[in-house]
């Protein structure tokens, strides 16, 4: 069954010319074990108008930055919770996962939603295992009432695939326009994913759940008509997987095809006290790369120059396909930044974590940043929303905030920060000559899929 998986063989053998089904069976994927790939509970949408256009906060953006006003922010990253089922030793939060429990409730999150201004554009969800968190589709509903956000992110491990499915029909019904893209672990073919991810019983499969839940996304999209559906993969480029990850691409590319790939960087995060690697401080000291951050280097170019040469699939399902090509170029951008933050070249735009890019721990925490939030030895953070009744601009203009905001791109965290979400996505949009790059990449882009 498995040739695309040995990591020996080439990933396009065996499933060229094959049907849907065949592919399917190829990839060990049965659909039919999973109800909500075939039957919904329908659902009233919320009503709810809201004016949703990236535009508004884009040029708000602008004129508070020529203001020299403190904007509210476009991007936000809440960490829903920091409770796993897995135990990958990657993990932003791999020293701390599963410590704390004490999650903001329903009720918390909605007062922080209702007050965290007009510019909200789009949520990244994370954790943690994200579906832990049993109240996340109202979590995301929440957000879609009290705020204009437009796109929503979930990270996931797809622990379990149906419940993924059940958490889509909902969202998708109750919040229409809203934009859902799910990014699925996986960190390389079966045997490097499943000693990678540390599951607690050792005949558990997460690779085959991830590629089930990915096929069953992209099966309900089609069935239910969710055209603002997205469904990508997310591996993180460590020294766990780099001997397998040319392969892997390859595989990505030519065979899984999600919506989109995403390689991230291992996290240079204050909290990962617990592998082998030197600092990046002394690694840059060394004047070394790690092999790990060699072929981020060149997956990533291969990953540019494949998608502008059409031979990558990375287009987002949105609305118009000019949205979707400029997100697209957005994270190409991206990429190309954190290169230059490994070889330490000069950066395309300074960060805005603090101003255009907020973060909400798990237990309340607001700052820019998780780097700022939860250092252990020097905490950031602007505030707590429990000591303030939930009021996030009470804590994005309070004194902490004014304390931590000059900091930011500056302080020792900052070195080495490949924080997509956090440094990278709000300052692409709001800096003039990031989003003409854009604008530019993301009309070649979007020629490459006509
Ligand atoms: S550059 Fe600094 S402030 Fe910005 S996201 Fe990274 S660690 Fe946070």
């Amino acid at each position: 069954m498995a040739t695309i998986l040995h990591p020996d063989s080439h990933p396009a053998e065996g499933v060229a010319g094959l049907s849907a089904e065949q592919r399917l069976a190829q990839l060990g994927v049965d659909l039919t074990k999973y109800p909500a790939v075939f039957e919904r509970e329908s659902v009233e949408p919320l009503s709810c108008a809201k004016n949703r256009e990236i535009t508004g906060p884009i040029l708000r953006g602008f004129a508070d930055q020529l203001l020299g006003k403190v904007s509210n922010p476009v991007m936000l990253t809440h960490i829903v919770t920091t409770r796993c089922n897995y135990s990958c030793g990657f993990c932003s939060f791999a020293d701390t996962l599963n410590a704390k429990t004490n999650e903001l409730s329903l009720t918390e999150i909605e007062q922080a939603y209702a007050t965290i201004g007009q510019n909200l554009n789009v949520i990244v969800y994370s954790g943690g295992e994200t579906t832990l968190n049993k109240h996340l589709p109202q979590i995301i509903e929440a957000a879609y009432r009290l705020t204009p956000v437009k796109s929503v992110y979930i990270i996931s491990n797809a622990w379990k695939p149906d419940l993924l499915l059940q958490i889509t029909h909902q969202v998708m019904q109750r919040c229409p326009g809203l934009h859902l893209t799910w990014s699925l672990s996986i960190e390389g073919p079966k045997p490097t994913n499943n000693a990678t991810r540390y599951t607690k019983s050792p005949t558990w499969d997460a690779w085959q759940n991830t590629i089930d839940a990915m096929e069953g996304l992209k099966a309900i999209r089609e069935r239910f008509g969710y055209d603002e559906l997205d469904v990508q993969l997310c591996t993180v480029c460590s020294p766990g997987n780099v001997d397998v990850l040319d392969h892997w691409y390859e595989t990505v590319r030519d065979v899984l095809q999600p919506d989109k790939w995403n390689l991230n960087l291992m996290r240079k995060s204050v909290q990962m006290s617990s592998h082998q690697l030197a600092s990046f401080d002394a690694r840059r000291a060394a004047l070394q790369l790690e092999p790990f951050e060699a072929k981020y280097l060149d997956i990533t170019q291969r990953v540019r120059a494949d998608v502008l040469s059409g031979k990558l699939k990375f287009l987002y399902h949105t609305r118009t396909p000019e949205d979707g090509a400029l997100k697209s170029a957005v994270d190409l951008i991206s990429q190309e930044e954190n290169r230059r933050t490994v070889l330490e070249e000069s950066p395309q735009f300074g960060c805005k974590a603090g101003s255009l890019g907020a973060y909400i721990g798990s237990e309340g925490d607001v700052s820019g940043c998780e780097e700022f939030a939860h250092n252990p030895v020097a905490s950031k953070a602007f505030g707590n929303l429990r000591d303030v009744n939930g009021n996030f601009q009470a804590i994005w203009h309070g004194e902490k905030a004014s304390q931590y905001r000059p900091l930011v791109g500056k302080a020792p965290e900052c070195r080495g920060c490949t924080l997509e979400s956090q440094r990278n996505y709000p300052s692409i949009l709001i800096s003039f000559k990031t989003i003409l790059k854009a604008k530019a990449l993301a009309g070649q882009i979007k020629r490459q899929s006509v």
